[in-house]
């Protein structure tokens, strides 16, 4: 991707997916399958890209939110089984099985469509049901439900059942026992369709901080998103997650200094007052990029290996730092915003905390006029 003629951009670690697949898979059953999951643009990374990263790493499936992203991918020229976890709307299926893209399937009238579709096509496509065990979000609610629509599909002619999946609503917290009662009530859909003699290849459960922290959850297939760009879900997950190495840092450069007398204000609403001489450094990069307002004077950057704080509001294109500590600090210096610089660190974690969200949220929001660079 072309850097344009601004100097901000994200730098994406292609090595750091492909080894937080390798070294993740590694710690997995021999049987037990790996889903890299690419939706939302692969968490702000870049879908594609990505998701050949993951596969070079030996990530076996693909998962995203929407029928829109998979076709992204395919587009993209990526071959691999792509499965789409959300609600897919029966207008949506046909573009699905076109594509050979797998669905997760939890209500009859989108599997009706599915086998009136494949039948229409004479195509074949793969299906998930999805059982929700306390997420409170998609999915059948009983097991006799989830009985009749693997029945249904197995009457199909074209209709492949390939999965059945739940997901964790709290894995990445302090206390198991919520995780434990859903992986109970998961085993309850699991023992009702074998009671019925209903068989299904892939069982899977485990987001990223489940397959961390819960081994003996693995099943079939683990769904792993947020550490397969080397974040953590919570701090709950360090010791399991020391191997993950973080993919996207965010950059840009100095294009003014200033320097300003005490009591002048910096930006919008005058919030910062200058109690000393002060260098003032403006940086190309604000809001509209996903850099969030909420770092006014809160957040702080790296130029020459120190932290340098946000001085004053961020504003939608230019945010402001005070580099007075930052000896030798000049135009054009490359500042960090997040990630890594030389040996100095400032974890997305650190970032997200201070917009009183999650990491998951910090990288998702880096905007689309931001260049992604892979190295
Ligand atoms: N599985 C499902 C159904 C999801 O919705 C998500 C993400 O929200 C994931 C897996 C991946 O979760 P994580 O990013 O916490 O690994």
């Amino acid at each position: 991707m072309t850097l344009g003629f601004r100097d901000t951009w994200a730098d994406i670690s292609l090595d750091a997916i492909e080894h937080n697949t390798r070294t993740t898979k590694a710690m997995l059953a021999p049987s037990c399958r790996f889903m890299a999951v690419v939706k939302a643009d692969g968490y702000g990374h870049g879908a594609a890209e990505t998701a050949e990263a993951a596969l070079r790493g030996g990530a076996d499936h693909l998962a995203v939110a929407f029928v829109d992203e998979a076709l992204h991918l395919r587009r993209s020229g990526i071959t691999a089984p792509v499965l789409v976890l959300g609600y897919t709307p029966p207008h949506a299926v046909e573009p699905a099985v076109r594509a050979g893209v797998s669905l997760t399937v939890f209500t009859e009238d989108v599997l009706a469509e599915a086998i009136a579709c494949t039948d229409r096509l004479a195509m074949p496509l793969r299906v998930h049901f999805k059982a929700d065990t306390g997420m409170t979000r998609v999915g059948v609610t009983t097991p006799e439900e989830l009985v009749r629509l693997v029945r249904l599909a197995a009457a199909s002619r074209y209709v492949q059942t390939e999965g059945l999946f739940t997901h964790f609503a709290c894995a990445d917290g302090p206390d198991d026992r919520y995780t434990r009662e859903q992986f109970a009530a998961f085993e309850a859909y699991r023992a009702t369709l074998r009671q019925n003699g209903l068989h299904v290849p892939l069982h899977h459960c485990c987001n990223s901080a489940a397959t961390l922290r819960y081994p003996e959850l693995h099943l079939d297939l683990i769904r792993f998103g947020i550490s397969l760009y080397g974040l953590l879900p919570s701090e709950e997950c360090r010791p399991e997650g020391r191997h993950l190495q973080p993919a996207m840092s965010l950059r840009t450069r100095i294009v003014s200094l200033r320097r300003i007398p005490p009591g002048c204000t910096v930006s919008y609403g005058g919030t910062f007052i200058a109690q000393r001489g002060t260098l003032i450094a403006t940086l190309p990069v604000g809001y509209a990029d996903g850099l969030s307002r909420r770092l006014s004077g809160r957040g702080s950057a790296l130029v020459r290996g120190r932290r340098a704080p946000i001085a004053g509001r961020v504003c939608m294109d230019q945010t402001m730092l005070d580099v007075t500590d930052v000896p030798g600090a000049a135009v054009g210096d490359e500042v960090t915003l997040f990630g890594s610089s030389g040996g100095s660190d400032l974890p997305v974690d650190e970032v997200a905390e201070l917009m009183d969200t999650i990491s998951y949220e910090t990288v998702c929001l880096i905007g689309k006029r931001v260049p992604r660079v892979y190295t």
